[in-house]
C-alpha cells in the first residue's frame, strides 16, 4: 500500500482530516464518486460514459417507454447482482458506529450505505431499489416487482438474457412488443422507481432530515461529489451559516474548492482516503 504514492493521500492530509473529527461528530455528504469502486459509473466524472438519464415525464406518459424500462430492468438485474459496498462505504459505517459521524446524506440511489451498515442515511434522491405507486403511494421492493414482471411475462428474461447492458446497469432490450408492465397490486396505478430524477425536486421532509444532520454536526465532509447538484450546495450553505468547517474528498475540482470554509481538500479516491481516516481514528 505504501508504494502506491499516486493513489494514497499524504499522511499530513489524512491527519488534518482526522483532526476535523476530533471536535465532535461530522456530517457526511456523498455523491457518485463513492460508488465508482463498486462498479457504478459516475455520469459526471471524467471519462464517464454518455449520459442516458431516465426521462420521467416520458415514463409516466408513454406505455411503450415503461415496457422498455421494465424489460431493461429485468434483464439488467441478472447481471448486476455482484455490486456490493466498497471500502469507502464500510469506513463510513465504522465511523458512525464509533460515534464519529452524525450519519450520511447521499445523492446516490444505489442503497450501498445501508448495505454497508450505516444506520442514519438520508437519501436525497431516493432509492432505486424501492418502487412506489404514483396513485396510492404504497411502496414495494424492486425485486418484488420484478417477480411480478416474470409472472406477467413468462420466459421473457430467459429469452433476452444476452441483451446488451447500458452504462446505468439496465439492459437494452430491442423488442418489447407484447411485454406486460406490472401495475400496483393494490390499486392498479402506475409504478415508478422511488427516485428523484432530473427536473424533479427533493421532497421537503427529506431535505429537512439532511439539514438536521448538518445542524447537529461539528463539520461537514463532502465525499465523491463535485457539488454540481443544487441540493448539495444548499446543505453547504446551511453548514457555512452555522460556521462549520468543510472538508472535501473528490477526484477533480468541486464547486466549493475556493471557499474559505474548506479546511481540508483531498484530490483522491473515496475508498482509500476514508479507509485511511477510519484507521487513523481507531
Ligand atoms: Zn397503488
Amino acid at each position: 500500500m505504501e508504494s502506491d504514492e499516486d493513489r494514497a493521500p499524504g499522511r499530513d492530509r489524512i491527519d488534518a482530516l482526522a483532526e476535523l473529527f476530533a471536535h465532535g461528530p461530522v456530517a457526511v455528504l456523498t455523491g457518485a464518486g463513492i460508488s465508482t469502486d463498486s462498479g457504478i459509473p459516475d455520469y459526471r466524472g471524467e471519462g464517464s460514459p454518455p449520459r442516458s438519464p431516465m426521462n420521467i415525464a416520458q415514463f409516466m406518459g408513454d406505455e411503450a417507454y415503461r415496457r422498455r424500462f421494465w424489460a431493461g430492468a429485468r434483464i439488467g438485474s441478472l447481471r448486476t447482482g455482484g455490486i456490493a459496498p466498497n471500502a469507502g462505504h464500510l469506513a463510513l459505517a465504522r465511523l458512525e458506529a464509533a460515534g464519529r459521524t452524525e450519519g450520511v446524506i447521499t445523492q446516490n440511489v444505489d442503497g450501498l450505505h445501508r448495505r454497508a451498515g450505516s444506520r442514519t442515511v438520508v437519501e436525497l434522491h431516493g432509492h432505486g431499489g424501492t418502487i412506489r405507486c404514483t396513485a396510492c403511494e404504497r411502496r414495494w421492493s424492486r425485486d418484488a416487482v420484478l417477480v411480478r414482471f416474470d409472472d406477467l411475462n413468462p420466459g421473457f428474461a430467459e429469452r433476452h438474457a444476452d441483451a446488451e447492458i447500458a452504462p446505468d446497469g439496465d439492459a437494452i432490450v430491442r423488442s418489447t412488443d407484447g411485454v406486460l408492465v406490472p401495475g400496483c397490486p393494490e390499486c392498479g396505478g402506475i409504478l415508478r422507481p422511488d427516485v428523484v430524477y432530473f427536473g424533479e425536486t427533493v421532497p421537503p421532509a427529506v431535505f429537512a432530515a439532511g439539514e438536521d444532520l448538518v445542524h447537529e454536526a461539528h463539520a461537514l465532509l463532502l465525499v465523491g461529489t463535485s457539488l454540481a447538484v443544487n441540493t448539495g450546495i444548499r446543505l453547504v450553505h446551511r453548514a457555512e451559516r452555522r460556521g462549520l468547517p468543510l472538508a472535501v474528498i473528490n477526484r477533480g475540482p468541486t464547486a466549493v474548492d475556493q471557499r474559505p470554509s474548506v479546511r481540508v481538500r483531498i484530490d483522491g479516491g473515496a475508498s482509500e482516503t476514508l479507509a485511511a481516516v477510519a484507521a487513523a481514528l481507531d
